[in-house]
């Protein structure tokens, strides 16, 4: 803490200047803060447990055994580099091969895969032109739907290509020398003349993108497309041999999330030449294949996406990217591992009570609401009694055993485990929704509302110290993990959550009057972020990150009552001199602790839906109990007057 500055002028400073001082952002990372300390302690715990399942000679064919040779594997930089670029020959042959526009068809519709997700994850990159999305149909809950997005880019967003700026200007230069420095590293001839072509190409396609902000309007999203469709609106790529190729062949429905951009592929599949597609490609084959390819093809990829784009100094070790490859492989297959070591059900168990309070407290929020109509509290009520919460892991784990993992081939071990996952999505299609899946690995320090599926996951690695910590007063835990539970409960009742009712139809369940009010606050929050600037040339755009502000304010909101709820009418004891109360809102501040390398910060804001961790802090000071525990009264710089404190929940 920081006690010479004053709660209602620095909140975030009060609760976290003593550590902004002490702290240096680790030189391998673009930030750090306590989601940093925790994600370090669960990345060296697994990697415990990694190798242990490496050491113990388990069977070919177990879980143990395909984690242990995916890990290993992918940690023997010996025998990847003795391999050179010869694991890539197959594929750039085959692009090579490449004769006209169905071969490019095919091509495409091969490189489809199940990387993007719009409500979940919310993780809208792919570098395919395409990825998809296997979710609960947005009109028919009953079913699984096929959703496409737009894709294709190296850099982050369209912004990055169309934005005239001078920094963005530059980044562009970089990109380019970027690419043509992959080239020539793969041994491809003319590799600055490719460069030039092809990042020109991808600006082509950032043109036919649609913004951030759009891709996240459900309403703009949820375009049906049956198969015909593709030709009449999207004319020039031969679809048939497209989803034939994407094993869809026999799908007949599907979702276009950005029409323009589906077009936009299609029309550049007709216009431009098919030597420059094949480059193209040839290229992004390289960039993707990059993390499995020899030392210097890694460094080039850190020099830019790392450093240019990031402002990370130095790469993360080599053990830590092997736990991410092996998770991103065989994710519950470790998070069984991880949960029978670090997850007692004692801390399964005061979770699952914790939100149990937020979900009372949650429906006494939504009773007390005096702008409400009755006709929405009821379907309100309704929404919340079928909330269908995990903690810490899934019921039921993913089964792995139609996974091959390779000892020795850490290229070929990422394809199929990419494609292991692309299949299992679509087997989906065609069966009834389950509820039960999780979209995060319970070793993943992060929580997720599954706004369709009605559905929130908390994973075990995230309700761990300092955020969870049995050794703590309670209301802190209430106060950090608290308020991130009550930030995912809100969000099945904010403006996203608003347009699903409690089966996940999209089908808005507010009266208008209550829509039109919920906004109003809404637009208020937009304005308060809008006005904070952490650069001179950039402030924070508060419409694109007014769903997740609405739900911190509301999850804090809900996890204040909890705690309250938690100690049925008595007072939190004293601790430190700080009361119940002041113990509660500096724990909440303190789980934002965060220090950002400036690229990064600005990458974040250009791309992010949330805001920067610090103003998350400070919507502390949309709720009445934090100027009474702080007494913060007027001409303090957070102070708001009772009118312009956003009340939602
Ligand atoms: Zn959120």
């Amino acid at each position: 803490m920081d006690r010479s500055v004053a709660p209602g002028d620095d909140f975030f400073r009060w609760a976290n200047g003593s550590w902004m001082k002490a702290t240096e952002i680790p030189a391998d990372r673009s930030s750090w803060g306590s989601s940093g300390e925790m994600g370090e302690r669960t990345a060296k715990r697994t990697a415990e447990l990694i190798a242990e399942a490496a050491k113990s000679n388990a069977p070919a064919g177990s879980e143990a055994r395909k984690i242990g040779d995916t890990y290993s594997t992918f940690l023997d930089e010996a025998a990847i580099e003795a391999k050179g670029m010869a694991p890539l020959k197959p594929a750039l042959e085959e692009i090579a091969a490449i004769a006209d526009s169905r071969g490019l068809a095919r091509a495409l519709g091969a490189t489809l895969r199940a990387d993007v997700d719009v409500l979940n994850a919310t993780d809208l990159y792919t570098p395919h032109v395409l990825g998809l999305w296997v979710a609960q149909d947005l009109d028919d809950p009953s079913r699984y739907a096929p959703f496409l997005l737009q894709g294709g880019l190296g850099l982050p967003d369209r912004d990055y290509y169309l934005d005239p700026s001078p920094r963005m200007a530059e980044l562009r230069a970089r990109y380019r020398e970027h690419v043509a420095a992959v080239l020539k590293l793969a041994g491809i001839a003319d590799a600055e003349a490719k460069a030039g072509r092809i990042v020109e190409f991808e600006s082509l396609i950032a043109t036919a993108h649609s913004s951030r902000e759009d891709s996240s309007d459900v309403v703009k999203g949820n375009n049906h497309w049956a198969r015909a469709d593709f030709a009449a609106r999207a004319p020039g790529l031969d679809w048939d041999a497209y989803f034939e190729a994407a094993g869809l062949g026999k799908q007949q429905q599907f979702v276009v999330w950005q029409p323009g951009a589906a077009t936009g592929i299609a029309a550049l599949v007709r216009d431009q030449p098919l030597a420059t597609w094949k480059e193209y490609l040839a290229f992004r084959t390289v960039e993707s294949a990059g993390s499995f390819l020899p030392k210097a093809f890694v460094e080039e990829q850190f020099a830019f996406y790392g450093k240019a784009l990031s402002g990370t100094p130095k790469q993360s070790d080599r053990w830590k990217r092997a736990v991410e490859v092996t998770d991103a492989a065989l994710g519950e297959a470790v998070g069984k591992l991880y949960v029978a070591k670090f997850f007692p059900p004692s801390e399964k168990a005061r979770a699952e009570a914790m939100v149990k309070n937020e979900i009372a407290a949650f429906a006494k929020r939504i009773d007390r609401l005096d702008w409400m109509s009755p006709e929405t509290k009821a379907k309100a009520k309704a929404k919340l009694a079928v909330l269908k919460v995990g903690v810490g892991y899934p019921d039921r784990w993913r089964d792995y055993s139609g996974l091959e993992v390779v000892a020795g081939d850490a290229l070929g071990n990422a394809r199929r485990a990419s494609l292991f996952e692309y299949r299992r999505n679509l087997a989906k299609l065609g069966q009834p929704v389950d509820r039960g899946e999780w979209v995060m690995n319970p070793q993943l320090v992060n929580a997720v509302n599954l706004p369709v599926m009605n559905a929130m996951n908390f994973p075990a690695a995230i309700l761990a110290p300092p955020d969870f910590d049995p050794n703590r007063p309670e209301v802190m835990d209430y106060g950090a993990s608290g308020a991130t539970i009550g930030h995912e409960i809100s969000h099945s009742f904010d403006d996203q959550g608003a347009l699903f009712d409690d089966e996940g139809r999209l089908r808005n369940w507010w009266t208008k009057e209550d829509f039109a009010h919920f906004e109003a606050s809404a637009a208020k929050l937009v304005k308060q972020f809008d006005a904070y600037r952490p650069f001179p040339d950039i402030a924070v755009n508060g419409k694109l990150t007014v769903s997740e502000n609405i739900a911190d304010v509301a999850g804090l909101a809900v996890a204040y009552d909890a705690y309250r709820l938690s100690l049925g009418g008595r007072e939190a004891p004293v601790v430190n001199g700080l009361t119940g109360d002041q113990q509660f809102f500096l724990s909440f501040a303190q789980s934002w602790r965060t220090k950002m390398r400036e690229a990064a910060l600005r990458q974040r804001i250009v791309t992010d839906g949330h805001a920067p961790a610090e103003y998350r802090a400070d919507c502390v000071r949309n709720l009445d109990a934090w100027y009474a525990a702080f007494d913060v009264k007027p001409g303090r710089k957070l102070y708001l007057a009772p009118g312009e404190r956003v009340k939602i929940w």
